[in-house]
Protein backbone atom coordinates (compact mmCIF):
# COMPACT_ATOMS: atom_id res chain seq x y z
CA UNK A 1 0.00 0.00 0.00
CA UNK A 2 1.47 3.34 -1.02
CA UNK A 3 1.67 5.59 2.52
CA UNK A 4 0.48 9.17 1.93
CA UNK A 5 2.94 11.55 2.96
CA UNK A 6 1.87 14.91 4.41
CA UNK A 7 4.41 16.19 6.63
CA UNK A 8 6.82 18.61 5.27
CA UNK A 9 10.26 17.42 4.66
CA UNK A 10 12.19 19.89 6.44
CA UNK A 11 16.16 19.38 6.89
CA UNK A 12 17.08 22.59 9.02
CA UNK A 13 16.40 20.83 12.11
CA UNK A 14 19.15 22.02 14.23
CA UNK A 15 18.95 19.35 16.65
CA UNK A 16 20.77 15.75 16.64
CA UNK A 17 20.37 12.50 17.87
CA UNK A 18 24.13 11.60 18.84
CA UNK A 19 24.83 8.17 18.26
CA UNK A 20 27.17 6.54 20.88
CA UNK A 21 29.37 3.40 21.01
CA UNK A 22 27.00 1.51 22.65
CA UNK A 23 24.62 1.49 20.32
CA UNK A 24 26.70 -0.88 18.02
CA UNK A 25 25.33 -4.41 17.35
CA UNK A 26 27.24 -7.17 18.35
CA UNK A 27 29.78 -8.09 15.87
CA UNK A 28 29.88 -4.61 14.62
CA UNK A 29 33.35 -3.55 13.92
CA UNK A 30 35.15 -0.50 16.09
CA UNK A 31 36.70 0.96 13.25
CA UNK A 32 33.39 1.28 11.24
CA UNK A 33 32.34 3.63 14.31
CA UNK A 34 32.19 7.02 12.84
CA UNK A 35 30.22 9.01 15.14
CA UNK A 36 27.65 10.90 12.28
CA UNK A 37 24.77 12.11 14.42
CA UNK A 38 21.51 12.00 12.57
CA UNK A 39 19.67 15.12 12.51
CA UNK A 40 15.67 14.87 14.07
CA UNK A 41 14.39 15.17 10.89
CA UNK A 42 16.01 12.50 9.52
CA UNK A 43 15.29 10.27 12.80
CA UNK A 44 12.19 10.55 12.95
CA UNK A 45 12.02 9.61 8.80
CA UNK A 46 13.83 6.43 9.95
CA UNK A 47 11.97 5.25 12.95
CA UNK A 48 8.55 5.65 10.56
CA UNK A 49 9.84 4.04 7.67
CA UNK A 50 12.85 1.88 9.30
CA UNK A 51 11.52 1.45 12.34
CA UNK A 52 13.99 -2.02 13.02
CA UNK A 53 17.00 -0.31 11.88
CA UNK A 54 19.01 0.54 14.66
CA UNK A 55 20.81 4.29 14.75
CA UNK A 56 23.82 2.28 14.16
CA UNK A 57 22.87 0.32 11.02
CA UNK A 58 21.38 3.50 9.83
CA UNK A 59 24.86 5.44 10.49
CA UNK A 60 26.85 2.54 8.34
CA UNK A 61 27.37 3.41 4.77
CA UNK A 62 27.44 -0.58 3.90
CA UNK A 63 23.57 -1.04 5.33
CA UNK A 64 22.95 2.24 3.05
CA UNK A 65 23.94 0.76 -0.21
CA UNK A 66 22.95 -2.29 0.90
CA UNK A 67 19.57 -1.54 1.32
CA UNK A 68 19.07 1.05 -1.62
CA UNK A 69 15.75 1.64 -3.00
CA UNK A 70 15.14 0.76 -6.97
CA UNK A 71 12.11 -0.34 -7.73
CA UNK A 72 9.06 1.26 -7.98
CA UNK A 73 7.50 -1.29 -5.38
CA UNK A 74 10.28 -0.38 -2.93
CA UNK A 75 9.93 3.08 -3.32
CA UNK A 76 6.25 2.66 -2.92
CA UNK A 77 6.17 1.14 0.54
CA UNK A 78 7.49 4.96 1.50
CA UNK A 79 5.99 7.17 -1.07
CA UNK A 80 3.20 8.04 -3.36
CA UNK A 81 4.34 7.51 -6.78
CA UNK A 82 2.75 9.58 -9.93
CA UNK A 83 1.01 7.79 -12.73
CA UNK A 84 4.08 9.07 -14.64
CA UNK A 85 6.60 7.93 -12.46
CA UNK A 86 5.18 4.66 -12.43
CA UNK A 87 4.15 4.76 -16.05
CA UNK A 88 8.70 5.26 -16.05
CA UNK A 89 9.44 2.99 -13.93
CA UNK A 90 7.69 0.23 -16.04
CA UNK A 91 8.87 1.07 -19.08
CA UNK A 92 12.49 1.26 -18.11
CA UNK A 93 14.50 3.11 -20.29
CA UNK A 94 17.89 1.73 -18.63
CA UNK A 95 19.39 4.59 -16.49
CA UNK A 96 19.45 2.69 -13.40
CA UNK A 97 17.92 4.12 -10.64
CA UNK A 98 18.93 3.90 -6.80
CA UNK A 99 18.52 5.96 -3.86
CA UNK A 100 20.07 5.32 -0.50
CA UNK A 101 17.78 5.35 2.33
CA UNK A 102 19.26 8.56 4.05
CA UNK A 103 18.92 10.56 0.91
CA UNK A 104 15.00 9.63 0.56
CA UNK A 105 14.69 10.98 3.57
CA UNK A 106 15.59 14.77 2.25
CA UNK A 107 13.56 13.71 -1.12
CA UNK A 108 10.64 11.81 -0.49
CA UNK A 109 8.23 14.46 0.22
CA UNK A 110 6.18 15.20 -3.05
CA UNK A 111 6.97 18.44 -3.07
CA UNK A 112 10.63 18.22 -3.35
CA UNK A 113 12.10 19.35 -6.59
CA UNK A 114 15.04 17.20 -5.65
CA UNK A 115 13.30 14.07 -6.01
CA UNK A 116 12.80 14.67 -9.82
CA UNK A 117 16.71 14.09 -9.92
CA UNK A 118 16.31 10.50 -8.50
CA UNK A 119 12.59 9.38 -10.09
CA UNK A 120 12.13 9.01 -13.54
CA UNK A 121 9.86 10.46 -15.71
CA UNK A 122 7.94 10.12 -19.21
CA UNK A 123 9.91 12.98 -20.64
CA UNK A 124 13.05 10.89 -20.38
CA UNK A 125 11.77 8.51 -23.00
CA UNK A 126 11.75 11.80 -25.27
CA UNK A 127 14.73 12.80 -27.64
CA UNK A 128 15.35 16.05 -28.32
CA UNK A 129 17.57 17.39 -31.78
CA UNK A 130 20.97 17.16 -30.52
CA UNK A 131 20.87 14.85 -27.64
CA UNK A 132 23.79 11.92 -27.77
CA UNK A 133 24.43 9.31 -25.89
CA UNK A 134 27.94 10.75 -25.05
CA UNK A 135 27.50 14.45 -26.07
CA UNK A 136 31.16 15.58 -24.95
CA UNK A 137 32.61 12.59 -26.78
CA UNK A 138 34.76 11.41 -24.36
CA UNK A 139 35.22 8.37 -25.86
CA UNK A 140 36.73 9.63 -28.39
CA UNK A 141 38.78 11.45 -25.51
CA UNK A 142 39.74 8.15 -24.24
CA UNK A 143 42.96 6.80 -24.94
CA UNK A 144 42.17 3.65 -23.21
CA UNK A 145 38.61 2.50 -21.64
CA UNK A 146 37.89 4.29 -18.51
CA UNK A 147 40.32 7.02 -18.88
CA UNK A 148 39.39 10.53 -20.23
CA UNK A 149 42.60 12.90 -21.62
CA UNK A 150 40.33 16.03 -22.89
CA UNK A 151 43.07 18.65 -21.55
CA UNK A 152 46.99 18.26 -22.00
CA UNK A 153 47.63 18.29 -18.04
CA UNK A 154 45.18 16.47 -16.79
CA UNK A 155 43.30 13.12 -17.08
CA UNK A 156 39.80 12.17 -15.64
CA UNK A 157 40.10 8.57 -14.42
CA UNK A 158 36.70 6.79 -14.24
CA UNK A 159 37.49 4.61 -10.78
CA UNK A 160 34.37 2.51 -11.05
CA UNK A 161 30.81 2.76 -12.58
CA UNK A 162 28.79 2.84 -9.58
CA UNK A 163 26.98 5.04 -7.37
CA UNK A 164 25.30 5.16 -4.25
CA UNK A 165 22.16 6.96 -5.83
CA UNK A 166 21.99 7.72 -9.47
CA UNK A 167 21.23 11.46 -11.10
CA UNK A 168 18.81 11.17 -13.79
CA UNK A 169 20.73 13.76 -15.74
CA UNK A 170 24.07 12.08 -15.59
CA UNK A 171 26.24 12.72 -18.34
CA UNK A 172 27.57 9.48 -17.96
CA UNK A 173 24.61 7.53 -17.83
CA UNK A 174 25.50 5.21 -20.85
CA UNK A 175 28.51 3.73 -18.49
CA UNK A 176 27.17 4.10 -14.48
CA UNK A 177 25.23 1.44 -12.68
CA UNK A 178 27.79 -1.46 -13.05
CA UNK A 179 27.57 -4.03 -10.37
CA UNK A 180 30.34 -4.55 -7.72
CA UNK A 181 30.56 -8.49 -7.80
CA UNK A 182 34.27 -9.98 -7.14
CA UNK A 183 34.40 -10.86 -10.90
CA UNK A 184 33.52 -7.32 -12.04
CA UNK A 185 36.32 -6.30 -9.56
CA UNK A 186 38.77 -8.20 -10.75
CA UNK A 187 37.71 -6.36 -14.36
CA UNK A 188 37.82 -3.08 -12.30
CA UNK A 189 41.69 -3.99 -11.35
CA UNK A 190 42.81 -4.38 -14.69
CA UNK A 191 40.98 -1.96 -15.92
CA UNK A 192 42.83 0.49 -12.92
CA UNK A 193 46.25 -1.18 -14.40
CA UNK A 194 46.05 0.23 -17.55
CA UNK A 195 44.90 3.83 -16.41
CA UNK A 196 47.35 4.27 -14.22
CA UNK A 197 50.31 2.76 -16.69
CA UNK A 198 49.25 5.08 -19.19
CA UNK A 199 49.51 8.08 -16.48
CA UNK A 200 52.64 7.15 -15.77
CA UNK A 201 53.96 7.05 -19.28
CA UNK A 202 52.34 10.45 -19.78
CA UNK A 203 54.76 12.93 -17.87
CA UNK A 204 52.32 15.83 -19.59
CA UNK A 205 49.85 14.57 -16.66
CA UNK A 206 50.34 16.83 -13.54
CA UNK A 207 46.41 16.39 -12.44
CA UNK A 208 44.16 12.92 -12.24
CA UNK A 209 41.14 13.63 -11.34
CA UNK A 210 39.59 10.15 -9.79
CA UNK A 211 35.89 10.10 -10.91
CA UNK A 212 33.16 7.71 -12.23
CA UNK A 213 30.75 6.60 -10.74
CA UNK A 214 30.92 7.77 -7.51
CA UNK A 215 35.31 6.63 -6.62
CA UNK A 216 33.98 6.99 -2.89
CA UNK A 217 31.76 3.90 -3.20
CA UNK A 218 35.32 2.06 -3.42
CA UNK A 219 36.56 0.54 -0.25
CA UNK A 220 38.90 1.55 1.88
CA UNK A 221 41.64 -0.24 0.46
CA UNK A 222 41.10 -0.06 -2.83
CA UNK A 223 40.89 3.32 -2.26
CA UNK A 224 44.14 3.52 -0.55
CA UNK A 225 45.22 1.28 -3.81
CA UNK A 226 44.59 3.74 -5.97
CA UNK A 227 45.91 6.97 -4.66
CA UNK A 228 48.94 5.11 -3.12
CA UNK A 229 49.69 3.98 -6.84
CA UNK A 230 48.64 7.48 -8.90
CA UNK A 231 50.98 9.48 -5.83
CA UNK A 232 54.20 7.31 -6.95
CA UNK A 233 54.11 8.97 -10.36
CA UNK A 234 56.36 11.34 -10.05
CA UNK A 235 54.96 13.99 -12.69
CA UNK A 236 51.11 14.02 -10.85
CA UNK A 237 51.11 17.05 -8.73
CA UNK A 238 47.65 16.97 -7.32
CA UNK A 239 44.98 14.67 -7.17
CA UNK A 240 41.33 15.80 -7.28
CA UNK A 241 37.81 13.19 -5.73
CA UNK A 242 34.59 14.09 -7.70
CA UNK A 243 32.30 12.29 -5.33
CA UNK A 244 28.50 12.37 -4.44
CA UNK A 245 28.90 10.47 -1.08
CA UNK A 246 28.84 13.70 0.96
CA UNK A 247 25.31 14.55 -0.45
CA UNK A 248 23.77 11.38 -0.97
CA UNK A 249 25.10 9.58 1.37
CA UNK A 250 27.51 11.44 4.48
CA UNK A 251 28.41 8.03 6.69
CA UNK A 252 30.68 7.10 4.18
CA UNK A 253 33.34 9.49 5.52
CA UNK A 254 34.16 7.48 8.23
CA UNK A 255 37.55 8.09 10.61
CA UNK A 256 39.68 5.21 8.55
CA UNK A 257 38.58 6.54 5.42
CA UNK A 258 40.13 10.22 6.24
CA UNK A 259 43.17 8.55 7.96
CA UNK A 260 43.90 7.20 4.37
CA UNK A 261 42.82 10.47 2.41
CA UNK A 262 45.22 12.56 4.58
CA UNK A 263 48.28 11.16 3.42
CA UNK A 264 48.19 12.07 -0.42
CA UNK A 265 47.92 15.97 -0.11
CA UNK A 266 47.83 17.90 -2.18
CA UNK A 267 44.26 16.25 -2.93
CA UNK A 268 41.28 18.23 -3.82
CA UNK A 269 37.54 16.60 -3.47
CA UNK A 270 34.91 18.57 -5.61
CA UNK A 271 31.17 17.38 -4.39
CA UNK A 272 28.26 17.01 -6.28
CA UNK A 273 25.21 19.43 -4.68
CA UNK A 274 22.27 20.19 -6.42
CA UNK A 275 19.72 22.14 -3.91
CA UNK A 276 19.83 23.68 -0.42
CA UNK A 277 17.29 20.99 0.84
CA UNK A 278 21.20 18.50 1.13
CA UNK A 279 23.01 21.20 3.50
CA UNK A 280 21.89 19.27 6.46
CA UNK A 281 23.89 18.71 9.72
CA UNK A 282 25.17 15.51 8.83
CA UNK A 283 26.73 16.54 5.59
CA UNK A 284 28.20 19.56 7.69
CA UNK A 285 29.67 17.40 10.05
CA UNK A 286 31.06 15.45 6.91
CA UNK A 287 32.60 18.39 5.12
CA UNK A 288 33.78 19.90 8.40
CA UNK A 289 35.66 16.59 9.00
CA UNK A 290 37.16 17.13 5.23
CA UNK A 291 38.00 19.90 5.85
CA UNK A 292 39.68 18.84 9.22
CA UNK A 293 41.94 16.43 7.61
CA UNK A 294 43.26 19.39 5.70
CA UNK A 295 41.59 18.75 2.27
CA UNK A 296 40.37 21.85 -0.03
CA UNK A 297 36.66 21.65 -0.81
CA UNK A 298 34.70 22.63 -3.97
CA UNK A 299 31.76 21.92 -5.18
CA UNK A 300 29.76 21.39 -8.92
CA UNK A 301 26.51 21.81 -9.37
CA UNK A 302 24.39 21.24 -12.42
CA UNK A 303 21.74 23.93 -13.18
CA UNK A 304 18.35 22.52 -13.46
CA UNK A 305 15.51 23.23 -14.37
CA UNK A 306 12.71 23.52 -12.10
CA UNK A 307 14.65 22.58 -9.48
CA UNK A 308 17.38 25.36 -8.49
CA UNK A 309 17.59 27.84 -11.52
CA UNK A 310 16.31 30.86 -9.65
CA UNK A 311 18.05 33.51 -7.80
CA UNK A 312 16.84 32.28 -4.21
CA UNK A 313 17.50 28.77 -4.53
CA UNK A 314 21.11 29.34 -5.78
CA UNK A 315 22.13 31.77 -3.45
CA UNK A 316 20.65 29.97 -0.71
CA UNK A 317 23.27 27.14 -1.82
CA UNK A 318 26.23 28.69 -2.55
CA UNK A 319 26.22 31.07 0.57
CA UNK A 320 25.29 27.51 2.63
CA UNK A 321 27.75 26.01 0.46
CA UNK A 322 30.09 28.39 2.26
CA UNK A 323 28.93 27.60 5.65
CA UNK A 324 29.60 24.24 5.06
CA UNK A 325 33.31 24.89 4.69
CA UNK A 326 33.10 24.60 0.74
CA UNK A 327 33.76 26.87 -2.35
CA UNK A 328 31.27 27.17 -4.71
CA UNK A 329 33.58 26.26 -7.62
CA UNK A 330 31.24 24.99 -10.79
CA UNK A 331 27.79 25.88 -12.09
CA UNK A 332 27.70 23.10 -15.40
CA UNK A 333 24.93 23.60 -17.62
CA UNK A 334 23.19 20.56 -18.12
CA UNK A 335 24.66 17.95 -20.39
CA UNK A 336 22.39 17.14 -23.51
CA UNK A 337 22.32 13.25 -22.82
CA UNK A 338 19.20 11.71 -24.51
CA UNK A 339 16.15 12.33 -22.52
CA UNK A 340 17.46 15.83 -20.47
CA UNK A 341 15.30 18.03 -22.36
CA UNK A 342 13.11 18.96 -19.40
CA UNK A 343 16.25 19.44 -17.09
CA UNK A 344 17.83 21.98 -19.13
CA UNK A 345 17.81 25.67 -18.99
CA UNK A 346 17.97 28.46 -21.19
CA UNK A 347 21.24 29.69 -21.59
CA UNK A 348 21.30 33.02 -22.31
CA UNK A 349 18.67 32.90 -18.90
CA UNK A 350 21.29 31.34 -16.88
CA UNK A 351 24.15 33.45 -17.98
CA UNK A 352 21.63 36.15 -16.01
CA UNK A 353 20.96 34.32 -13.43
CA UNK A 354 24.54 34.18 -12.58
CA UNK A 355 24.86 37.34 -13.07
CA UNK A 356 22.37 38.27 -10.89
CA UNK A 357 23.92 36.29 -8.21
CA UNK A 358 27.20 38.23 -8.54
CA UNK A 359 25.56 41.50 -6.98
CA UNK A 360 23.69 39.61 -4.41
CA UNK A 361 26.34 37.30 -2.64
CA UNK A 362 29.59 37.48 -1.53
CA UNK A 363 32.06 36.72 -4.82
CA UNK A 364 33.19 33.61 -2.70
CA UNK A 365 30.02 32.51 -3.10
CA UNK A 366 29.52 32.87 -6.98
CA UNK A 367 31.20 29.82 -9.18
CA UNK A 368 31.38 29.93 -12.51
CA UNK A 369 28.92 28.91 -14.78
CA UNK A 370 30.00 26.42 -17.83
CA UNK A 371 29.46 25.27 -20.74
CA UNK A 372 31.20 22.14 -21.14
CA UNK A 373 30.78 21.98 -25.46
CA UNK A 374 29.46 19.28 -26.85
CA UNK A 375 31.69 16.86 -29.15
CA UNK A 376 34.81 17.65 -26.77
CA UNK A 377 35.99 21.00 -26.83
CA UNK A 378 36.03 21.56 -23.00
CA UNK A 379 34.97 23.80 -20.52
CA UNK A 380 33.72 27.10 -21.25
CA UNK A 381 33.26 29.50 -18.92
CA UNK A 382 30.25 32.33 -19.86
CA UNK A 383 29.60 35.54 -18.06
CA UNK A 384 27.33 38.20 -18.86
CA UNK A 385 28.82 40.85 -20.89
CA UNK A 386 29.68 44.23 -18.62
CA UNK A 387 31.21 46.19 -21.57
CA UNK A 388 28.85 48.71 -22.85
CA UNK A 389 30.51 50.48 -25.04
CA UNK A 390 33.88 53.11 -25.61
CA UNK A 391 33.00 56.80 -26.39
CA UNK A 392 34.03 60.40 -25.45
CA UNK A 393 33.31 59.79 -21.65
CA UNK A 394 35.42 56.39 -21.79
CA UNK A 395 34.69 52.59 -21.53
CA UNK A 396 31.09 51.94 -20.24
CA UNK A 397 30.19 49.50 -18.03
CA UNK A 398 27.19 47.95 -16.82
CA UNK A 399 26.88 46.66 -13.16
CA UNK A 400 24.54 43.62 -12.22
CA UNK A 401 21.70 46.15 -11.22
CA UNK A 402 21.51 47.38 -15.23
CA UNK A 403 23.42 50.90 -13.59
CA UNK A 404 26.07 52.34 -15.89
CA UNK A 405 29.05 53.71 -15.03
CA UNK A 406 32.57 54.69 -16.68
CA UNK A 407 36.07 53.63 -16.29
CA UNK A 408 38.69 56.49 -18.11
CA UNK A 409 40.45 54.29 -20.76
CA UNK A 410 40.12 55.86 -24.00
CA UNK A 411 40.34 54.31 -27.36
S1 LIG B 1 26.64 10.78 -8.70
FE1 LIG B 1 27.71 11.63 -10.48
S2 LIG B 1 28.36 9.87 -11.69
FE2 LIG B 1 26.78 9.16 -10.25
S3 LIG B 1 24.88 9.30 -11.36
FE3 LIG B 1 25.09 11.23 -10.25
S4 LIG B 1 26.10 12.60 -11.72
FE4 LIG B 1 26.39 10.49 -12.49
Amino acid sequence: MPVNITATNSNNSNTLTQITEDDQPPGYLKTDFNNLPISDTINDFRKKFFPDITLSNWNDWRWQIKNRLSTAEEFQKIISLSDDEKLAFAQNKGIPIAVTPYYLALIYNSQSSLRRCMLPSMAEFYQAPGEKEDPLSEENHSPIHGLVHRYNDRALFMATDFCSCYCRYCTRSRLVGGGRKSAQAKALKMRWELAINWIAEHPEIKDVILSGGDPLTLTDSQIEFLLERIRTIKHVEIIRIGTKMPVVLPQRITKPLLKILKKFHPLFVSIHFTHPDELTLENKITCERLADAGIPLGSQTVLLNGINNNLETLSSLMTGLLKHRVRPYYIYQCDPIIGSAHFRTNVKHSVELIGSLQGNISGYAVPNYVVDTPGGGGKISLLPNRIVSIDENGLCLQNYEHSKFYYPEFE
